[in-house]
Protein backbone atom coordinates (compact mmCIF):
# COMPACT_ATOMS: atom_id res chain seq x y z
CA UNK A 1 0.00 0.00 0.00
CA UNK A 2 2.84 2.46 0.97
CA UNK A 3 4.78 1.44 -2.13
CA UNK A 4 1.42 2.27 -4.47
CA UNK A 5 1.37 6.00 -2.71
CA UNK A 6 5.31 6.73 -3.47
CA UNK A 7 4.27 5.44 -6.82
CA UNK A 8 2.05 7.96 -7.10
CA UNK A 9 3.58 10.84 -5.32
CA UNK A 10 6.49 10.17 -8.47
CA UNK A 11 3.73 10.11 -11.30
CA UNK A 12 2.53 13.30 -9.95
CA UNK A 13 5.70 14.94 -9.69
CA UNK A 14 6.29 13.83 -12.85
CA UNK A 15 3.55 15.31 -14.64
CA UNK A 16 4.19 18.40 -13.16
CA UNK A 17 7.74 18.37 -14.26
CA UNK A 18 6.23 18.28 -17.57
CA UNK A 19 3.66 20.37 -17.13
CA UNK A 20 6.48 23.15 -15.76
CA UNK A 21 8.86 22.41 -19.18
CA UNK A 22 5.44 22.47 -21.58
CA UNK A 23 5.30 26.12 -19.81
CA UNK A 24 8.78 27.22 -20.46
CA UNK A 25 8.17 25.96 -23.77
CA UNK A 26 4.99 28.10 -24.38
CA UNK A 27 6.73 30.70 -23.23
CA UNK A 28 9.57 30.52 -25.56
CA UNK A 29 7.30 29.86 -28.18
CA UNK A 30 4.84 33.50 -27.29
CA UNK A 31 8.56 35.68 -26.90
CA UNK A 32 9.03 34.54 -31.17
CA UNK A 33 5.50 35.07 -31.42
CA UNK A 34 5.24 38.35 -30.50
CA UNK A 35 8.22 40.20 -32.11
CA UNK A 36 6.97 38.55 -35.53
CA UNK A 37 3.39 39.08 -35.21
CA UNK A 38 2.27 40.49 -31.50
CA UNK A 39 0.71 38.74 -29.10
CA UNK A 40 -0.68 35.62 -28.84
CA UNK A 41 -2.97 33.34 -26.63
CA UNK A 42 -1.53 29.78 -26.80
CA UNK A 43 -3.87 27.26 -24.82
CA UNK A 44 -3.06 23.38 -24.30
CA UNK A 45 -5.99 21.27 -22.93
CA UNK A 46 -4.91 18.83 -20.15
CA UNK A 47 -7.57 16.55 -19.05
CA UNK A 48 -8.34 15.49 -15.11
CA UNK A 49 -10.04 13.12 -13.27
CA UNK A 50 -13.41 12.48 -11.83
CA UNK A 51 -11.78 14.07 -8.30
CA UNK A 52 -9.59 16.87 -10.21
CA UNK A 53 -6.49 15.20 -10.19
CA UNK A 54 -4.91 15.88 -13.89
CA UNK A 55 -4.21 12.93 -15.86
CA UNK A 56 -0.81 11.71 -15.79
CA UNK A 57 0.36 12.30 -19.21
CA UNK A 58 2.81 9.27 -18.95
CA UNK A 59 1.76 5.68 -18.59
CA UNK A 60 -1.52 6.35 -20.20
CA UNK A 61 -2.23 2.50 -20.83
CA UNK A 62 -3.87 0.73 -18.03
CA UNK A 63 -5.55 1.31 -14.87
CA UNK A 64 -4.70 5.73 -15.02
CA UNK A 65 -6.31 5.98 -18.71
CA UNK A 66 -9.47 4.12 -16.62
CA UNK A 67 -12.27 7.10 -15.37
CA UNK A 68 -15.80 7.64 -15.61
CA UNK A 69 -15.64 11.01 -17.30
CA UNK A 70 -12.96 13.93 -17.79
CA UNK A 71 -12.55 17.31 -17.20
CA UNK A 72 -10.33 20.08 -19.37
CA UNK A 73 -8.42 22.60 -18.10
CA UNK A 74 -6.27 25.26 -19.66
CA UNK A 75 -2.92 26.12 -19.27
CA UNK A 76 -2.28 29.99 -20.58
CA UNK A 77 1.21 31.07 -21.38
CA UNK A 78 0.53 33.96 -20.20
CA UNK A 79 2.89 35.86 -17.98
CA UNK A 80 0.68 37.56 -15.69
CA UNK A 81 -1.81 34.64 -15.57
CA UNK A 82 -2.32 31.83 -13.50
CA UNK A 83 -0.39 28.88 -15.04
CA UNK A 84 -3.91 27.13 -14.71
CA UNK A 85 -6.92 28.65 -15.83
CA UNK A 86 -10.10 26.25 -15.38
CA UNK A 87 -12.43 26.38 -18.27
CA UNK A 88 -15.87 25.93 -17.22
CA UNK A 89 -16.41 23.31 -19.70
CA UNK A 90 -16.66 19.69 -19.30
CA UNK A 91 -15.84 18.26 -22.90
CA UNK A 92 -13.35 19.34 -25.92
CA UNK A 93 -16.55 18.78 -28.27
CA UNK A 94 -18.41 21.64 -26.68
CA UNK A 95 -15.21 24.11 -25.09
CA UNK A 96 -15.22 26.06 -28.87
CA UNK A 97 -18.68 26.67 -28.78
CA UNK A 98 -18.60 28.24 -24.71
CA UNK A 99 -15.22 29.84 -26.00
CA UNK A 100 -17.44 31.35 -29.03
CA UNK A 101 -19.94 32.33 -26.52
CA UNK A 102 -17.75 33.47 -24.05
CA UNK A 103 -16.01 35.65 -26.74
CA UNK A 104 -19.33 37.72 -27.92
CA UNK A 105 -20.24 38.18 -24.65
CA UNK A 106 -17.23 40.24 -24.37
CA UNK A 107 -18.06 41.99 -27.69
CA UNK A 108 -21.75 42.66 -26.68
CA UNK A 109 -20.18 44.03 -23.31
CA UNK A 110 -17.62 46.81 -25.54
CA UNK A 111 -20.78 47.62 -27.58
CA UNK A 112 -22.98 48.25 -24.67
CA UNK A 113 -20.32 50.24 -22.80
CA UNK A 114 -19.90 52.27 -26.35
CA UNK A 115 -23.40 53.74 -26.25
CA UNK A 116 -23.19 54.71 -22.32
CA UNK A 117 -21.85 57.97 -20.98
CA UNK A 118 -17.82 57.37 -20.12
CA UNK A 119 -16.39 57.66 -16.80
CA UNK A 120 -15.77 61.55 -17.72
CA UNK A 121 -19.76 61.87 -18.35
CA UNK A 122 -18.91 63.24 -22.10
CA UNK A 123 -21.39 61.37 -24.34
CA UNK A 124 -19.84 58.92 -26.44
CA UNK A 125 -19.48 59.90 -30.05
CA UNK A 126 -22.49 57.88 -31.58
CA UNK A 127 -24.43 59.69 -29.02
CA UNK A 128 -23.30 62.93 -30.03
CA UNK A 129 -24.05 62.29 -33.58
CA UNK A 130 -27.49 61.39 -32.67
CA UNK A 131 -27.83 64.49 -30.97
CA UNK A 132 -26.46 66.49 -34.39
CA UNK A 133 -29.08 64.03 -36.17
CA UNK A 134 -31.95 64.50 -34.03
CA UNK A 135 -31.00 68.66 -33.87
CA UNK A 136 -30.78 69.49 -37.00
CA UNK A 137 -33.75 67.37 -38.06
CA UNK A 138 -35.62 69.89 -35.68
CA UNK A 139 -34.51 72.25 -37.40
CA UNK A 140 -35.20 71.77 -40.90
CA UNK A 141 -39.24 70.82 -39.67
CA UNK A 142 -39.15 74.18 -37.72
CA UNK A 143 -38.11 76.04 -41.01
CA UNK A 144 -39.84 74.14 -43.78
CA UNK A 145 -43.14 76.25 -43.83
CA UNK A 146 -41.17 78.74 -44.42
CA UNK A 147 -39.42 77.27 -47.07
CA UNK A 148 -42.45 76.29 -48.35
CA UNK A 149 -43.97 79.42 -48.70
CA UNK A 150 -40.80 80.75 -50.10
CA UNK A 151 -41.30 78.11 -53.06
CA UNK A 152 -45.12 79.08 -53.34
CA UNK A 153 -44.06 82.92 -53.77
CA UNK A 154 -41.35 81.66 -56.40
CA UNK A 155 -44.41 81.04 -58.82
CA UNK A 156 -46.46 84.06 -58.36
CA UNK A 157 -45.41 86.66 -60.74
CA UNK A 158 -45.00 90.19 -59.59
CA UNK A 159 -46.25 93.11 -60.61
CA UNK A 160 -43.16 95.25 -61.27
CA UNK A 161 -40.88 97.33 -63.72
CA UNK A 162 -37.54 96.64 -65.27
CA UNK A 163 -34.40 96.46 -63.73
CA UNK A 164 -33.00 98.92 -66.21
CA UNK A 165 -35.85 101.13 -67.24
CA UNK A 166 -39.38 102.02 -65.97
CA UNK A 167 -41.17 99.98 -68.05
CA UNK A 168 -43.06 97.31 -67.07
CA UNK A 169 -41.15 93.54 -66.44
CA UNK A 170 -41.82 90.84 -68.91
CA UNK A 171 -38.95 89.00 -68.52
CA UNK A 172 -36.89 87.22 -66.10
CA UNK A 173 -33.90 86.03 -66.64
CA UNK A 174 -32.06 84.88 -63.45
CA UNK A 175 -28.89 84.64 -65.03
CA UNK A 176 -28.94 88.10 -64.69
CA UNK A 177 -29.21 88.39 -61.33
CA UNK A 178 -30.07 90.50 -59.14
CA UNK A 179 -31.30 92.43 -62.39
CA UNK A 180 -33.75 89.87 -63.48
CA UNK A 181 -36.83 91.97 -64.56
CA UNK A 182 -36.81 93.28 -67.82
CA UNK A 183 -38.87 94.77 -70.42
CA UNK A 184 -39.06 94.10 -74.13
CA UNK A 185 -36.94 96.37 -75.24
CA UNK A 186 -33.78 95.81 -72.56
CA UNK A 187 -34.47 92.00 -72.90
CA UNK A 188 -33.50 92.27 -76.33
CA UNK A 189 -30.95 94.73 -75.84
CA UNK A 190 -28.92 92.69 -73.26
CA UNK A 191 -29.34 89.39 -74.05
CA UNK A 192 -28.24 90.03 -77.65
CA UNK A 193 -24.69 89.33 -76.31
CA UNK A 194 -25.81 87.39 -73.77
CA UNK A 195 -27.47 84.45 -75.52
CA UNK A 196 -26.72 81.58 -73.60
CA UNK A 197 -28.70 83.18 -70.49
CA UNK A 198 -32.18 80.86 -70.00
CA UNK A 199 -34.98 83.67 -69.79
CA UNK A 200 -38.84 83.42 -68.83
CA UNK A 201 -41.55 85.08 -70.06
CA UNK A 202 -44.36 86.36 -67.49
CA UNK A 203 -46.80 86.69 -69.81
CA UNK A 204 -50.47 86.27 -67.74
CA UNK A 205 -48.31 85.86 -64.88
CA UNK A 206 -47.33 82.61 -66.06
CA UNK A 207 -43.48 81.85 -65.85
CA UNK A 208 -42.54 80.17 -69.37
CA UNK A 209 -39.08 79.44 -70.36
CA UNK A 210 -38.08 80.33 -74.01
CA UNK A 211 -35.41 79.76 -76.21
CA UNK A 212 -31.98 82.24 -77.08
CA UNK A 213 -33.86 83.56 -80.34
CA UNK A 214 -37.11 84.14 -79.18
CA UNK A 215 -38.26 88.01 -77.98
CA UNK A 216 -41.26 89.43 -76.42
CA UNK A 217 -43.30 91.58 -78.36
CA UNK A 218 -46.62 93.85 -78.23
CA UNK A 219 -49.26 93.40 -80.87
CA UNK A 220 -52.70 94.93 -80.78
CA UNK A 221 -51.94 95.38 -76.80
CA UNK A 222 -50.91 91.60 -76.13
CA UNK A 223 -47.58 90.63 -75.27
CA UNK A 224 -46.87 87.50 -77.71
CA UNK A 225 -43.58 85.93 -78.48
CA UNK A 226 -42.02 86.00 -81.51
CA UNK A 227 -38.76 84.63 -83.18
CA UNK A 228 -36.07 87.03 -83.95
CA UNK A 229 -34.57 86.98 -87.39
CA UNK A 230 -30.93 86.63 -88.01
CA UNK A 231 -28.40 86.38 -90.81
CA UNK A 232 -26.05 84.63 -89.71
CA UNK A 233 -24.84 80.69 -90.46
CA UNK A 234 -27.07 78.23 -88.24
CA UNK A 235 -25.32 76.47 -85.36
CA UNK A 236 -25.79 74.24 -82.80
CA UNK A 237 -24.20 74.55 -79.31
CA UNK A 238 -23.89 72.03 -76.69
CA UNK A 239 -22.76 73.14 -73.43
CA UNK A 240 -23.42 71.96 -69.82
CA UNK A 241 -27.12 73.39 -69.84
CA UNK A 242 -27.67 70.72 -73.13
CA UNK A 243 -28.51 72.33 -76.09
CA UNK A 244 -28.93 75.70 -78.25
CA UNK A 245 -29.69 76.55 -81.57
CA UNK A 246 -28.65 79.27 -82.77
CA UNK A 247 -26.75 81.62 -85.43
CA UNK A 248 -23.13 82.56 -86.03
CA UNK A 249 -23.01 86.53 -85.05
CA UNK A 250 -21.37 88.93 -87.02
CA UNK A 251 -18.93 91.18 -85.56
CA UNK A 252 -18.13 94.45 -86.54
CA UNK A 253 -14.49 96.70 -85.43
CA UNK A 254 -16.13 99.68 -83.80
CA UNK A 255 -12.74 101.42 -85.32
CA UNK A 256 -12.68 100.53 -88.98
CA UNK A 257 -16.89 99.49 -88.78
CA UNK A 258 -15.48 95.61 -90.75
CA UNK A 259 -17.56 92.88 -90.49
CA UNK A 260 -16.62 89.41 -90.03
CA UNK A 261 -17.51 85.82 -88.83
CA UNK A 262 -15.71 84.04 -85.87
CA UNK A 263 -13.69 81.30 -88.24
CA UNK A 264 -12.38 77.82 -86.54
CA UNK A 265 -9.71 79.56 -84.54
CA UNK A 266 -12.21 82.16 -82.79
CA UNK A 267 -14.37 79.27 -81.98
CA UNK A 268 -11.01 77.45 -80.30
CA UNK A 269 -9.72 80.17 -78.54
CA UNK A 270 -13.53 80.55 -76.83
CA UNK A 271 -13.57 77.48 -75.43
CA UNK A 272 -15.48 75.21 -78.20
CA UNK A 273 -14.73 72.57 -80.15
CA UNK A 274 -16.11 71.24 -82.89
CA UNK A 275 -17.95 68.29 -83.47
CA UNK A 276 -17.20 68.18 -87.58
CA UNK A 277 -14.64 69.96 -89.87
CA UNK A 278 -17.75 71.98 -91.03
CA UNK A 279 -18.46 73.36 -87.27
CA UNK A 280 -21.81 72.81 -87.92
CA UNK A 281 -22.31 71.88 -84.34
CA UNK A 282 -19.94 72.82 -81.43
CA UNK A 283 -19.15 71.49 -77.77
CA UNK A 284 -18.11 73.89 -75.00
CA UNK A 285 -14.86 72.16 -73.57
CA UNK A 286 -16.20 72.52 -70.54
CA UNK A 287 -19.24 69.37 -71.42
CA UNK A 288 -15.80 67.31 -71.99
CA UNK A 289 -14.33 68.25 -68.94
CA UNK A 290 -17.47 67.66 -66.61
CA UNK A 291 -18.01 64.14 -68.43
CA UNK A 292 -14.24 63.08 -68.08
CA UNK A 293 -14.77 64.09 -64.53
CA UNK A 294 -18.00 61.58 -63.97
CA UNK A 295 -16.32 59.21 -65.56
CA UNK A 296 -13.90 59.54 -63.10
CA UNK A 297 -15.72 59.55 -59.95
CA UNK A 298 -18.23 57.29 -61.72
CA UNK A 299 -17.45 55.30 -63.91
CA UNK A 300 -20.37 52.74 -64.69
CA UNK A 301 -21.82 56.17 -65.88
CA UNK A 302 -22.48 55.69 -69.70
CA UNK A 303 -21.75 58.32 -72.71
CA UNK A 304 -26.20 57.56 -73.34
CA UNK A 305 -26.72 58.59 -69.48
CA UNK A 306 -24.45 61.61 -69.47
CA UNK A 307 -25.91 63.12 -72.81
CA UNK A 308 -29.50 62.28 -72.03
CA UNK A 309 -28.63 64.61 -68.82
CA UNK A 310 -27.80 67.11 -71.25
CA UNK A 311 -31.30 66.64 -73.09
CA UNK A 312 -33.12 67.13 -69.68
CA UNK A 313 -31.52 69.96 -69.13
CA UNK A 314 -32.35 71.62 -72.71
CA UNK A 315 -36.29 70.89 -72.27
CA UNK A 316 -35.97 72.14 -69.03
CA UNK A 317 -34.96 75.58 -70.18
CA UNK A 318 -37.39 75.55 -72.86
CA UNK A 319 -35.43 74.07 -75.67
CA UNK A 320 -35.89 71.26 -77.72
CA UNK A 321 -33.46 68.84 -79.88
CA UNK A 322 -31.41 65.60 -79.67
CA UNK A 323 -27.68 65.01 -79.03
CA UNK A 324 -25.69 62.55 -81.17
CA UNK A 325 -23.89 59.93 -79.04
CA UNK A 326 -21.43 59.26 -82.29
CA UNK A 327 -20.68 62.64 -82.76
CA UNK A 328 -20.27 63.52 -79.37
CA UNK A 329 -17.80 60.73 -79.05
CA UNK A 330 -15.63 61.86 -82.01
CA UNK A 331 -15.50 65.14 -80.70
CA UNK A 332 -14.04 64.37 -77.44
CA UNK A 333 -12.03 61.45 -78.26
CA UNK A 334 -10.42 63.68 -81.25
CA UNK A 335 -10.13 66.79 -78.23
CA UNK A 336 -8.21 64.58 -75.90
CA UNK A 337 -6.09 63.32 -78.89
CA UNK A 338 -5.12 67.10 -79.45
CA UNK A 339 -4.64 67.98 -76.09
CA UNK A 340 -2.18 65.10 -75.71
CA UNK A 341 -0.52 66.01 -78.75
CA UNK A 342 -0.31 70.05 -77.45
CA UNK A 343 1.03 68.49 -73.92
CA UNK A 344 4.03 66.51 -75.49
CA UNK A 345 4.91 69.63 -77.27
CA UNK A 346 4.82 72.13 -74.76
CA UNK A 347 5.12 70.13 -70.95
CA UNK A 348 4.26 72.42 -68.28
ZN1 LIG B 1 -36.19 98.10 -69.55
ZN1 LIG C 1 -29.80 87.46 -68.68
Amino acid sequence: MAAQQDRGRAEDAIFIADILLAQNKAKEAKGTATSATGSKFNVRWVEKDVEGRPLLKRNRSGETRKRASTTVVSVVSSEDATPFEEVPTVTQSNCSQQLFESEMQKLQNILTSADVQGPNNNPSTSTSWCLRQSVAQDEWRKARSYHINCLLSCNVVPEGSCSYCSSPAIIRCRDCMPQEWLCMDCDIHIHKKLTLHNRESCIEGIYKPIEPAVCCVKKDGRYTLVSQESAGRAVILVCINGRYDLHMPNLQCRLCLAHWTPDMSDLIRSGYWPASVNADTLFSVDVFGTFEEMKTVAPSLSRQGFLRMLERRTCHFGRAGKIHGDVFQRSYMEYTFCQYQCEKKWPV
